[in-house]
């Protein structure tokens, strides 16, 4: 009930009812973000994902560097802000984004939430392709997730599936990256 916790402020907070037996909650806001990204793979392409290169035969292809991982966790970002997606801010026919570093794309979007009030928290990013392995490169991708978007290295998690073979993923046609964030907001 209200007013459990009275060291912890005013004994009630309109906008935040939902958490009267977790002080602090009454103070913050959350915001889950949810991203997706897709891009096409050709043979003899640089693979960059996670602003790692990895070491294979093809790569994804795109205006940018086609970093799949970096285009979804931006939009989780962006789309938890409520300020539209990747496409929006990044137009694939704006020359300023050709072969862009995608990290740069999520230091601009990190900039963009802060702008709002907002507070990253947590990363966690699914990538669903057939090869390479990427075990060896996720410490990597991590480090450079972290620090691109201002956040501990802990607070990134990337994980990786096949397809079992199937579809356009499992032919290597397609690489695909799924990414879900959190966003904090104090104060509130
Ligand atoms: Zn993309």
């Amino acid at each position: 009930m209200f007013g459990s916790f009275p060291d912890h402020g005013p004994s009630s907070h309109p906008k935040n009812p939902g958490s009267n037996n977790i002080p602090y909650l009454r103070f913050m806001k959350i915001k889950v973000g949810f991203g997706f990204d897709v891009h096409q793979m050709k043979a003899g392409h640089p693979f960059v994902v996670g602003g790692v290169t990895l070491d294979h035969h093809a790569g994804a292809f795109g205006h940018s560097d086609a970093d799949v991982l970096a285009h979804a966790i931006c939009d989780a970002i962006l789309g938890a802000a409520n300020l539209e997606d990747i496409g929006y801010h990044f137009p694939n026919t704006d020359d300023r984004w050709k072969g862009a570093n995608s990290l740069d794309l999520l230091r601009h979007c990190i900039k963009l939430i802060k702008d709002k009030g907002f507070e990253l928290g947590n990363i966690d990013g699914m990538l669903c392709l057939e090869a390479p392995k990427i075990k060896p490169y996720i410490p990597q991708m991590k480090a450079n997730i972290a620090e691109a978007a201002g956040i501990s290295v802990e607070d990134v998690s990337i994980k990786a599936t096949t397809n079992e073979q199937m579809g356009f993923i499992g032919r290597e046609e397609g690489v695909v990256a799924y990414a879900v964030c959190l966003l904090e907001k104090t104060n509130y």
